[in-house]
């Protein structure tokens, strides 16, 4: 029996829903549990206690992550009309994420984990990138008006001296619509500090890209924040690391992605941010093999998977089925978390055991052990399509040996 890997700081661990609950469990009992003497402090975000505690376990659980600084976060169930029924919900709960991150105020960071025989469709990717979306305004925080006939739309500024500023839109002729969008300049920079910081933590160049010449003061106010938060905070220190920032034109950012091997992280607006990294997760491979991360400016971390609670597997398992759901994104969550723990920690073996466990988890699929997800895709020969639960035993294997 070999000895349990300490840790000083608990995790913060936020619980989830249907299948993905079922996954943490196992995960926690045959790859966590065994090997190391785990502290965490538990908040259940399973939609039940939500419920029970009018979600307040959620805005707990993100003062907690303040508290201690790291995170691993299970996925959740958004409620929708169907869910209000499913759990008899009193109110449709806000999404936990947007909870979490309205209050921890951060920048999501999304990378593809990369396998032998998973072969990306752009064939010269070979790096994963990484996409890192700012999650705070623009047409997600819109207000949008149908224009019914001529007229004349106009932005107008009271200021609270009740000074005005206006700016024409349009003098419509005809029916049209029209949108309102903002930023602020708070956000924007704690959005450039989360990305030069995370470019630095993992050693990665950082491309930004807008489109600044045809949005002459929205989008070039985020070129010009950028600029100056680099030159005066971080030029020296990416100097030092050996890495770059650059900016570029989003549709000359786009054709050098298709060209790249990858290797670097993709800052993007809102709107860009979502889009693109649901094509980048797509062109990968697979939405199981996508880690997720919010990292808040003040060096705040919650691990996640990118996928949700996967419901129609949880409904087989419901069944008494044994389902062939992939836990690779969840188990790189926990060993993100470990891994950052042990960096801030100064804990050397449980930064080991966070590698080990990636490590292990990667040379099962590449030996042709994976979930159905993976082997209808694979170009390995040998693929052997497994159930969850035999997936996650043969990675403790692997990493059994690999800590021996
Ligand atoms: P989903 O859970 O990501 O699943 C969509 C489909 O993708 C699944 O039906 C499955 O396809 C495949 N899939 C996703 N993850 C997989 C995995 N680990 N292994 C194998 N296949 C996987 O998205 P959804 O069905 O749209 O949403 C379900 C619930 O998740 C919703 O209540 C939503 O609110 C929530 N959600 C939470 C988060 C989060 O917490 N971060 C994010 C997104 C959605 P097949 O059925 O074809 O096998
Ligand atoms: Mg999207």
């Amino acid at each position: 029996m070999m000895e349990k890997i300490m840790m000083k700081t608990p995790l913060v661990e936020m619980d989830g829903d249907e299948m993905t609950r079922i996954l943490w469990k196992m995960i926690k009992d045959e790859l966590i549990l065994p090997f190391v003497d785990l502290k965490t402090e538990y908040y259940d975000l399973g939609l039940e206690y939500r419920e029970k505690t009018n979600d307040q376990v959620t805005i707990d659980s993100a003062e907690a992550t303040k508290k201690y600084g790291v995170a691993v976060k299970c996925a959740t169930i958004t409620p929708n009309a169907a869910r209000m029924t499913e759990y008899n919900l009193s109110k449709m709960w806000k999404s936990p994420n947007g909870t979490i991150r309205a209050i921890l105020d951060g920048t999501v960071f999304r990378a593809p984990i990369i396998v032998k025989g998973i072969e990306p469709m752009v064939k010269n990717w070979k790096k994963p990138i990484t996409i890192a979306r700012h999650a705070y305004g623009d047409v997600y925080k819109a207000s949008e008006m149908k224009i019914p006939g001529a007229g004349k739309v106009e932005l107008v500024y009271t200021a609270e001296d009740g000074s005005e500023q206006r700016e024409l839109v349009h003098t419509f002729q005809s029916a049209g619509v029209v949108q309102g969008q903002h930023n602020l300049e708070p956000s924007i920079e704690s959005f450039a500090r989360c990305c030069f910081n995370y470019a630095l933590d993992t050693k990665q160049d950082i491309w930004f890209a807008t489109k600044d010449t045809i949005s002459k003061k929205y989008d070039h106010t985020f070129k010009d924040i950028f600029q100056e938060i680099f030159d005066q905070e971080y030029a020296e220190r990416f100097k030092e690391a050996g890495i770059t920032y650059f900016y570029t034109l989003i549709d000359d950012a786009v054709a050098r992605v298709i060209r790249s091997e990858g290797g670097y992280i993709w800052a993007c607006k809102n709107y860009d941010g979502d889009v693109m990294s649901d094509m980048v997760a797509t062109a990968f491979g697979s939405l199981a093999m996508m880690t997720s991360v919010l990292v808040s400016p003040d060096g705040n971390y919650e691990y996640e998977a990118a996928h949700g609670t996967v419901q129609r597997h949880y409904y087989q398992y419901l069944e008494g089925k044994k389902t062939s759901t992939n836990p690779v994104a969840t188990i790189f969550a926990w060993s993100g978390a470990f891994r950052k723990r042990g960096e801030l920690d100064g804990l050397a073996d449980l930064v080991r055991y966070a590698d080990c466990l990636e490590a292990a988890t990667i040379k099962t699929i590449e030996e042709g052990t994976m979930t159905g997800d993976l082997a209808s895709i694979s170009t390995l020969e040998n693929v052997k399509k497994v159930d969850s639960e035999t997936f996650i035993a043969a990675i403790r294997e692997n990493l059994t040996e690999m800590l021996a």
